[in-house]
């Protein structure tokens, strides 16, 4: 069994639905297809989520409208047949039925998952019938039935696995699942998400749960580039990655993977294919356990970082003192990324202020605390990086930009730097000049 997952811009349009079924046709033996929300709709179903809490439905009536239209006009294109096409318009104008409804509610988390994963109902099942149209057995299944993840960093892929084999347990036989990506049932029994971007850890955590031979991801770009091509210039894909390499890569802010999508492969094993639906035929990159190079491969930027210093001449090194310190933290369910020390202060980062105020209030008893929000950890990756002497180049960009933490031999695959926001791209550009552009033969090749 493969697992295969494409993104919003693969199903962004009917050309790229047409794509999409070329590609699986050309592939054979078990799969299941993971799908997102077409490219769009996911922005406009979280407008909707804020247009609730503000009861504004008029804007909200706008917004299913165009929702509405853009599904029926996907359907038209592709699904000829009357009745498969009038099947696929009731099924979407059902659930954009349940959508409105939900809009009369008051606003919750789970209001707020059961709309914004509306987007993936309504493309697999047009997906599934269109590949019925066009002659390709398959079965519909609804994610909700075995998509159970009750802790979102890690997932009982067992349970899913098992919940799995029952939903399928009693369609007829078939080559093709179709499912939907994004959506999960925690804990509480409710709907909730895989956050954003999730489908492609929905695809990782599929993929352990039915022990497929390999996950692949179709995206709009030919691989994982070594630098963030939204950024930087003359970036290019990467062949070959190691799971720990793409994890650190996709968890400090390589859009092109969801930041967890690595690890439910990396405890079985799973080979991760990252492909372009507009170019099938390029390589595209792996990853796997196998570690083909060694030294630089890539740099990624991870923003919405907030440092905190902790400032205490008389207690910092006494013993205990960091454990209390991490104990505030984790009260607060707050992971911390980077951290630094001096005799007498301490620096850390957090991604998420959610719990801020609480967490300053409780630091206060242990010394004079600074905060400084808007930054970005700068994330720069490979096997053995610190053992290669041409990675020393990065120092020179201290001359040229205010770095406010570094972080070096943490592990043997990782430096990260952290930079005010606003100089990110700055930042990540300096790195590509000094670190890439003077390597003749890439080492990665
Ligand atoms: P999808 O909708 O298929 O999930 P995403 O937009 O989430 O696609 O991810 C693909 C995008 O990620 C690319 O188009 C690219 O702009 C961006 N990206 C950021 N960093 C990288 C990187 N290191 N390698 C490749 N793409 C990257
Ligand atoms: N459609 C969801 C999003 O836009 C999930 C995904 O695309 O992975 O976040
Ligand atoms: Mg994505």
């Amino acid at each position: 069994m493969k697992v295969l997952k494409f993104g919003g811009t693969s199903v962004g349009s009917v050309e790229s639905i047409r794509n999409v079924k070329n590609i699986l046709a050309a592939g054979e033996g078990k799969k299941v297809l993971v799908l997102s929300a077409m490219a769009g709709v996911t922005n406009k179903l979280v407008e909707i989520t804020e247009l609730i809490k503000t009861e504004d439905h008029s804007a909200i009536a706008v917004i299913i409208e165009e929702l509405k239209t853009k599904h029926e006009e996907t359907i038209d294109a592709l699904i000829t047949d009357a009745s498969l096409n009038s099947k696929a318009k009731s099924f979407v104008a059902n659930v954009l039925n349940t959508l409105q409804e939900l809009t009369q509610s008051e606003y919750s988390e789970t209001i707020y998952a059961e709309v914004v994963t509306t987007g993936e109902t309504m493309l697999t099942y047009i997906f599934s019938t269109f590949l019925t149209h066009s002659g390709m057995q398959n079965s519909f299944l609804n994610a909700k039935e075995f998509m159970h993840v009750s802790n979102l960093e890690n997932p009982d892929t067992n349970y899913v696995g098992e919940l799995f084999q029952q939903t399928i347990k009693n369609l007829e036989a078939t080559e093709l699942y179709i499912t939907q990506g994004f959506v999960r049932i925690d804990s509480k029994n409710q709907v909730n998400t895989l956050k954003r971007g999730g489908s492609d850890y929905s695809a990782t955590i599929l993929a352990a749960a039915v022990q497929a031979e390999e996950v692949q991801i179709w995206t709009d770009i030919d691989g994982f580039h070594n630098n963030d091509p939204r950024y930087v210039e003359n970036t290019h894909a990467i062949a070959e990655l190691s799971f720990e390499e793409a994890s650190e890569l996709a968890y400090f802010g390589a859009k092109i993977l969801h930041p967890q999508t690595i690890s439910p492969v990396i405890k079985r094993q799973i080979p991760l294919f990252l492909k372009n639906t507009f170019t099938p035929d390029l390589p595209g990159t792996r990853i796997s356990d196998e570690i083909h190079s060694r030294g630089l491969k890539a740099i990624s930027a991870k923003d919405g970082i907030t440092a905190i210093k902790i400032k205490s001449n008389r207690m910092l090194m006494a013993h205990g003192f960091l454990k209390k310190i991490f104990e505030v933290f984790d009260t607060y369910e707050t992971a911390i990324d980077m951290i630094t020390t001096s005799e007498i202060a301490i620096s850390l980062t957090i991604d998420s202020d959610r719990n801020l105020p609480q967490i300053l209030e409780e630091l206060n008893d242990y010394g004079e605390i600074t905060v400084e929000n808007e930054h970005s950890i700068i994330c720069i990756v490979g096997e053995g990086l610190i053992e290669d002497k041409s990675t020393s180049r990065l120092f020179e960009l201290l001359n040229d930009i205010p770095v406010r933490m570094i972080s070096y031999g943490g592990s043997n695959n990782n430096i990260s730097l952290l930079v005010a926001s606003k100089n990110k791209i700055q930042t990540l550009q300096g790195l590509n000049q000094k670190l890439f552009e003077h390597q003749k033969t890439p080492q990665f090749v």
